[in-house]
């Protein structure tokens, strides 16, 4: 599969800098997940560890480009959520995983060439681990490198992001998004592009698995329990049923646009009774209660609290 082409400048802007020589000991790869950060880190570091690369690009055949497919390559280690002694998965990276990998990077490349190890999702270490990891960044090893990957780079702590050569992975112009979309077969490609917020690897994945649906319904809901009609339990058993969190996400973006249709004077779609301040804090309180879904509280009842503000 050839590379979307948001990503041309960063690669060669990246091979740039290993023809001079001038590969820093730690990269930190950041910006919304979707834009194929992962898939285009791996194509790097498979170019980077091959034996015979042509233009940066891994020949696949070499026994460096074999052991990487087939993820054994000795000098390429990826760190992410461990297992706990009960068998569950953690939601962090903690202190103990980080002196691990500092402790094989301090050790010679078994082929020679370069090590590489990958902190995938680096903003997952706890403070501990961010700081052991910082020891290691201060005293990097030679054709050492480390790549942190992050979605959100921000909870990154600020010690850890300096000392690392950042690669910011932008949303892309929505006229390149539309057409990779099509050359992706995606049907209904401004909907979904519009949809995942401009993200075209979101509005990918979401045309393929019913979102565009989803955000119809969740218009509708909205718009009917505006005028009245419609009843709250209903909606919310149909939003908790099937990705609750994105349906949240539509009705943040719905409630959005309405604000934006009141303040243009057009008719607004959802025909809300809320007033401009009304629509700004539903919108919040719905961002709000996204992130709630993933903790403790119930569900219907976030929902249900959410729900009761909207008219
Ligand atoms: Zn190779």
């Amino acid at each position: 599969m050839t590379a979307p082409p948001w990503l041309a400048e960063h690669w060669v802007r990246l091979q740039a800098r290993v023809q001079r020589g001038a590969l820093p000991h730690a990269l930190l790869l950041c910006g919304p997940a979707g834009l194929g950060k992962r898939d285009f880190l791996r194509r790097f570091v498979r170019g980077l560890l091959c034996e015979r690369p042509r233009d940066g690009e891994g020949c696949g055949e070499c026994r460096s480009c074999r052991l990487f497919e087939a993820g054994t390559h000795p000098d390429f280690v990826t760190l992410g959520y461990a297992l706990r002694k009960d068998g569950v998965q953690r939601s962090e990276i903690v202190v103990d995983q980080v002196r691990e990998l500092s402790a094989r990077l301090a050790m010679a490349s078994q082929f020679g060439g370069w090590q590489v190890a990958v902190i995938d999702p680096a903003d997952a270490m706890n403070a501990a681990a961010a700081n052991a990891l910082l020891k290691t960044l201060e005293e990097p090893s030679a054709q050492t490198l480390l790549v942190l990957l992050a979605d959100a780079p921000w909870r990154l702590p600020q010690t850890i992001r300096s000392r690392c050569q950042r690669i910011e992975f932008q949303l892309p112009p929505a006229e390149q998004a539309l057409a990779w979309l099509a050359s992706q077969g995606v049907a209904q490609a401004a909907d979904a592009l519009a949809a995942a917020g401009g993200n075209p690897g979101l509005a990918r994945e979401w045309a393929a698995s019913g979102a565009l649906d989803r955000r119809q319904e969740v218009r509708k809901d909205l718009a009917a329990l505006a005028a009245g009609r419609g009843e709250a339990m209903a909606v919310i058993r149909r939003w908790l049923d099937s990705e609750p969190a994105q349906r949240l996400w539509f009705a943040a973006q719905a409630v959005a646009d309405e604000a934006r249709a009141q303040a243009a004077g057009q008719s607004p779609p959802l025909a809300s009774q809320l007033d401009a301040d009304g629509l700004q804090a539903w919108y919040a309180a719905a961002n709000r209660t996204r992130d709630a879904l993933s903790g403790p509280l119930r569900g219907d009842l976030l929902l249900l609290e959410l729900l009761a503000g909207w008219r």
